[in-house]
């Protein structure tokens, strides 16, 4: 991408796509087209039609979705699967129509099979059952990736999924039930630090293991993916199913490689918030799956690799708790 490229980032607010265009802007890019929801309902086609049309955006990176964890996944499973379907149909063939060079559709790791071998490889999509709890969203984000494939075999586009693994980092949820294990780890020993508690209680039996992603890093895996030399991110595309025979969808995996268990993980926010009390585990809360890894050896044989350790990137999502934790105090 030249730096005055025209770069369209869907979902610019949300924290895949705030660590995109931070990346992008640290980078020197200069030409972002950034929209709000109020300004662009992208489950509105003729909106994003007009978007496009005006904008003629070079690059996208569609990270626009409805997301959201266990709670929300279960409550609003038709919101789930309409709008995933809705925005990512629309930008998909607004982005073929405006004649798009490349098109990065980002999902997440809940689209593999419930019982996927660990790691997981991009081979074994839809080679099982998927977790029941967030279907409609892993559907919908299995369609976009089978869209993505269709359109770079009928119209010669150059769409490629990537797919995170579990990502923590600034602008995250903080809420306190409805959040993920990082940041509501960070909030609970930072408010038991200042409520001088004894004790932080965890989640379940601390044995499950999990792969945590700065979504820093993610971000700079994205627009090492965007930038690829032709042959190089063309060899990402996969094959031509109808030709070949092969299962080779345009996807690859963002992930670290690695992962912890929730005790380890556990300790590790208890050295980076200070707090001095003991960790005991609720175990009538529920694990949830064993292990969930992804394998990266396709983004690292692709030349990238995560540069942000554990430790280091919790520091820096805990700044941003604190920061947020200010304004909400202000
Ligand atoms: P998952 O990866 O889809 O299971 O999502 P989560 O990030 O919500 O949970 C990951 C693991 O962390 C599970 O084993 C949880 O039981 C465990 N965990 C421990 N404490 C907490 C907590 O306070 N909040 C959350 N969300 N998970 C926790």
């Amino acid at each position: 991408m030249d730096r005055n490229a025209r770069i369209y980032v869907a979902g610019h607010r949300g924290l895949v796509g705030s660590a995109i265009v931070r990346n992008l802007q640290r980078a020197g890019y200069t030409n972002l087209i950034l929209r709000t929801h109020a300004d662009v309902d992208l489950t509105d086609e003729r909106a994003v039609r007009e978007l496009f049309e005006q904008e003629r955006p070079e690059y996208v990176f569609l990270a626009a979705a409805k997301v959201g964890g266990i709670v929300a996944n279960n409550s609003f499973p038709a919101e789930f699967i309409r709008d995933n379907l809705a925005i990512q149909t629309n930008v998909i063939h607004a982005a073929h129509l405006a004649q798009v060079q490349r098109l990065l559709f980002l999902g997440s790791s809940c689209i593999y099979p419930k019982l996927a071998p660990q790691p997981m490889k991009e081979k074994d999509l839809l080679t099982g059952p998927l977790e029941p709890t967030n279907r409609p969203y892993a559907l919908a984000k299995i369609a976009g990736i089978e869209m993505c494939w269709s359109y770079n075999r009928q119209y010669g586009t150059k769409y490629l999924a990537a797919m995170p693994t579990n990502l923590y980092g600034p602008g995250d949820n903080y809420h306190p039930t409805n959040s993920h294990v990082i940041p509501a780890l960070l909030r609970k020993f930072h408010e038991a630090k200042l409520a001088g508690a004894q004790e932080v209680t965890v989640w379940g039996t601390g044995t499950p293991r999990r792969e945590f992603l700065y979504s820093d890093d993610m971000a700079d895996a994205c627009v090492f993916l965007m930038n690829l030399p032709d042959d190089r991110y063309q060899a990402l595309l996969g094959s031509d199913e109808s030709q070949t025979g092969k299962f080779e969808p345009p996807l690859v995996n963002i992930g670290v490689g690695e992962d912890v268990t929730i005790a380890e993980l556990a300790e590790l926010v208890r050295q980076t918030v200070g707090f001095e009390g003991r960790i005991v585990y609720d175990t009538s809360k529920p694990d949830g799956t064993p292990r969930k890894l992804m394998d990266v050896g396709v983004l690292n044989s692709a030349g990238w690799r995560a540069g942000t350790t554990l430790v280091a990137g919790l520091g820096s999502a805990y700044k941003d708790f604190l920061d947020v934790d200010d304004r909400r105090n202000e």
